[in-house]
């Protein structure tokens, strides 16, 4: 996701920050580069020209280029200037209800809260209406309810239902020959009597916008007058999937965009360029087929990611599912003590297996990208982490506790014992002494809260 942007503007930000002090020269020079890669991503015209005169004016303001760094100070207007561009924060002065669930929709209103899904043929509306029905009943607890009234597509309503299995959620019974408006009354009346929470409605897809399908969703949306109007939108598409959803903005009340296929879209110019053309902000990004690959949309942690600044809430909560909390507490009492046993470090390795190996975690922590790079290089994949646990595992629990007894003969039978090289366990010695004097280091600097200070 957004690679190709993050590497050039990586590059542009490095000279920029390479330099004690900035001319408005600088400064508009770097600015072509930043208006060259955002063009290379896709991103529509008048969003570049916008985007480009605002950070300007910014930058050249007369307290930045005076300040003692400037360079900094750009990439944060450029941070800045982006999150605006993708939505600004709905954290931060959002709408209520909105701000408050972890999903980002809202659903305050009186149950069933009807979600209506829109979008082309084959742009991932099926899978997205799974794979949100999964997530409010996961994350929110929701009794969830979904139907589809896609009733051109053989099979469309077949495939919900399978999903629906697939997800754990409930989908309304199919009626052979019932009409998407009759589907949906049905689904209301079935979903007020069993009382779910929400109901989402899958409405059919076409292959191009036409009026056929906008009277269609008009008539469903004014029979169950949704919470949210959801359009999913493929971000492969690029500018298509902007025009795409200009052309439903007029027509049905949409509340939000779904961008699917984020995970193959090294570009992100659709993503870039929605909010600002269109006015609607992309609430979820799908990022593979799975039904967990779909993503709360946060234009801040977006905007870092692509600038390399790493996307530590991201990891911070995918942590939270991987960590088990009986670990976590052990490792905060220890972290306060700035004690770091090989008892640690072999459960830190584990959280980075569960949390998806080396190259997942690396994507999202600031600066990594160049990391992930050589490590790629040097042969560092996720079976080293396999090799560590094993060389762990070979250790006795007094070694393990102790691992300044290791001497020559007791690494030569580790070694022995878990199948690796003398060298693999001195490595992990070293990786072990490394993240021991971190832990020292946050220790002196006052726990866990001097660590948020670090990345505040
Ligand atoms: P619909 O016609 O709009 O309902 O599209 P479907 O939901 O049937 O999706 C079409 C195809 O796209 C399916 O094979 C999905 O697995 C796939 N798909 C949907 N969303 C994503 C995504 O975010 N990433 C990837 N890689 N594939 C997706």
């Amino acid at each position: 996701m957004f690679d190709a942007l993050s590497d050039r503007l990586g590059n542009v930000f490095d000279s920029l920050r390479g330099r004690g002090a900035l001319k408005e020269d600088d400064v508009r020079t770097a600015m072509r580069e930043v208006r060259i890669a955002l063009l290379e991503a896709d991103v529509a015209l008048p969003v570049v020209r916008r985007f480009i005169d605002t950070v300007t004016e910014r930058a050249i303001g007369a307290e930045v280029l005076r300040s003692v760094t400037p360079g900094q100070q750009v990439v944060k207007i450029v941070n800045d200037a982006l999150v605006e561009m993708l939505g600004g924060d709905p954290e931060e002065g959002g709408s209520s209800q909105a701000a408050q669930n972890a999903v980002g929709l809202d659903l305050d209103a009186k149950p069933p809260v009807v979600i209506m899904m829109v979008g082309l043929q084959g742009s991932g509306k099926t899978t997205s209406t799974a794979k949100i029905a999964k997530r409010l009943k996961e994350t929110e607890g929701k009794k969830v309810m979904m139907a589809s009234l896609d009733v051109n597509r053989p099979a469309a309503q077949e495939q919900l239902a399978i999903l629906g299995e697939q997800a754990g959620v409930a989908t309304l019974p199919i009626v052979a020959g019932q009409q998407p408006v009759d589907i949906a009354n049905r689904a209301i009346s079935s979903a007020k009597l069993q009382s779910f929470d929400v109901l989402m409605l899958d409405t059919a897809g076409r292959l191009h916008v036409d009026e056929a399908l906008m009277a269609e969703m008009k008539a469903v949306a004014s029979v169950s007058t949704p919470r949210e109007v959801l359009l999913v939108v493929d971000s492969l598409t690029g500018q298509d999937a902007v025009n795409v959803a200009q052309s439903f903005t007029g027509e049905v009340p949409l509340t939000g965009v779904v961008l699917t296929r984020m995970d193959g879209d090294a570009r992100g110019g659709a993503a870039l360029s929605m909010r600002a053309v269109t006015g609607k902000p992309i609430k979820f990004a799908g990022t593979g087929e799975k039904l967990d690959a779909i993503e709360a949309f946060h234009p801040s942690r977006v905007a870092n990611r692509i600038l390399g600044m790493g996307d530590i809430v991201s990891m911070v909560e995918k942590a939270a599912t991987a960590v088990k909390e009986e670990d976590a507490e052990r490792l905060a009492k220890r972290m306060a003590k700035g004690e770091f046993d090989m008892n640690d470090l072999r459960m830190q390795l584990q959280q980075m297996t569960r949390m998806g190996g080396i190259g997942a975690i690396a994507g999202m922590l600031p600066g990594m990208k160049k990391a992930k790079a050589a490590m790629a290089q040097s042969g560092m994949d996720d079976k080293v982490l396999l090799h560590m646990d094993a060389i762990i595992s070979s250790m006795t629990p007094k070694e393990r506790e102790k691992p300044q007894l290791l001497n020559a003969r007791r690494k030569k039978r580790i070694a022995a014992g878990s199948g690796t090289q003398v060298q693999d366990v001195n490595k992990l010695l070293k990786m072990h002494q490394e993240m021991a004097k971190a832990m020292k280091q946050i220790k002196k600097m006052g726990g866990l809260k001097g660590l948020g200070q670090l990345f505040g």
